[in-house]
């Protein structure tokens, strides 16, 4: 098939550092040409791709991130074309499902985020004119009444996440610095616990920083340990030597990747019961899953103590690697490239 990718215009495919749609659209685009489509990429001019790269930004637009005039141009730039291909998967914010919606060429808008009662009535407006598919069944659950294909978790690149059995004497938080992902319950919990803790991750805003200097640095030196955002080399070694990985979620995630990362690296994840947590985390298989903080540092000795590293890596290779995801992407393709009438395959879920 004639396939296009949209990613968004900010961060490079791959990320270098951060970036988790990124890592979604590389290993997918390269899995599709592997498996013999003929792949053109819309990303910045600095990804690396087995797909034909496109698109009209020579580098990552990372410091204009959510302004319209770059996103508008990069969309706009790939549906122009949209006669060259047989569907267009779109991972882009808004401007790409609504230039979807009028295009001739069968569109699947992956939905990355969450569902904002905004965000709920823009996908509405659109559905049955294109596409979605949801990267969670507790994402699809929040707005069941969209023209869906159903779930595709997302994937890691299992090799890349080297499995480590031996633990070093720390606890990891790898994530942004956003009041959202809690990242100053962590902290909380490590020093409830007498614990090192490692924190990896992105302050590139005005809400990261003002959350950092409020919950995380007033407690620097102190056995926490700021080494700011981590490439994928460092963010593999980080996450195999901990003893576990915190997810102090305080939104409702819609697939969270760092969950699988640490998992294939052998390492339990103990998160809070929000959003997709327990369709990634089998409690008390790869991890623990808490309904508050207050549970959290009691939990983490568990996990310390019951959880098998070979448990992990078993578990996210069976259910989160690269094969999966493209054979369920290819097969969503070939669905609505066939011209299925567009409607809900979501069945009306008990609200979330
Ligand atoms: N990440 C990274 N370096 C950092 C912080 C994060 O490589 O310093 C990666 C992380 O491992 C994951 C991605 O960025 O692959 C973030 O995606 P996730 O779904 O966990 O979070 P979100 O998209 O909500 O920020």
């Amino acid at each position: 098939m004639r396939i296009a990718q949209i990613a968004p215009p900010w961060i490079s495919v791959p990320p270098q550092g951060y970036g988790g749609i990124e890592w979604v659209v590389s290993l997918l685009a390269d899995g599709l040409v592997d498996r013999g489509h003929d792949v053109t990429l819309f990303a910045s001019g600095d990804s690396k791709t087995k797909a034909k790269l496109e698109g009209p930004f020579k580098t990552e637009q990372r410091s204009q991130i959510g302004d319209t005039f770059p996103d508008t141009l990069h969309a706009i730039s790939a549906y122009l074309r949209q006669d060259e291909f047989d569907v267009i998967h779109d991972h882009s914010g808004i401007i790409g499902p609504a230039l979807g919606a009028l295009a001739r060429t069968p569109v699947l808008h992956t939905l990355h985020g969450p569902f904002t009662e905004d965000a709920k009535r823009f996908y509405r407006t659109l559905s049955g004119n294109i596409w979605f598919n949801s990267i969670s069944d507790f994402q699809a659950a929040c707005c069941p009444d969209l023209s869906y294909v159903g779930t595709i978790y997302n994937s890691i690149d299992i090799d890349a996440h080297p499995f480590q059995e031996k633990k070093e004497d720390y606890l990891l938080y790898l994530g942004r610095f956003s009041a959202l992902k809690g990242a100053g319950i962590a902290v909380k919990v490590a020093k409830e616990l007498g614990m090192h803790l490692k924190m990896a991750g992105k302050i590139d805003n005005e809400e990261e920083s003002s959350y950092f200097n409020e919950h995380v640095r007033p407690h620097l030196g102190h056995g926490v340990e700021f080494l700011g955002e981590v490439t994928n080399q460092e963010k593999a070694m980080l996450l195999g030597g901990a003893k576990a990985l915190l997810f102090p979620i305080q939104w409702a995630e819609p697939f969270g990747l760092v969950m699988p990362e640490a998992m294939a690296c052998g390492t339990p994840v103990v998160a809070i019961r929000n959003g997709s947590v327990p369709e990634i985390i089998e409690d008390g298989v790869t991890g623990f899953i808490v309904d508050d903080e207050t549970q959290m540092a009691t939990a983490t000795i568990k996990a310390i103590e019951n959880i098998s590293p070979h448990v992990c890596r078993l578990n996210a290779a069976e259910r989160f690697g690269v094969e999966r995801m493209v054979v369920d992407y290819e097969a969503a393709f070939h669905r609505i490239a066939d011209g299925s009438p567009l409607q809900s395959t979501v069945p009306e879920l008990a609200q979330i």
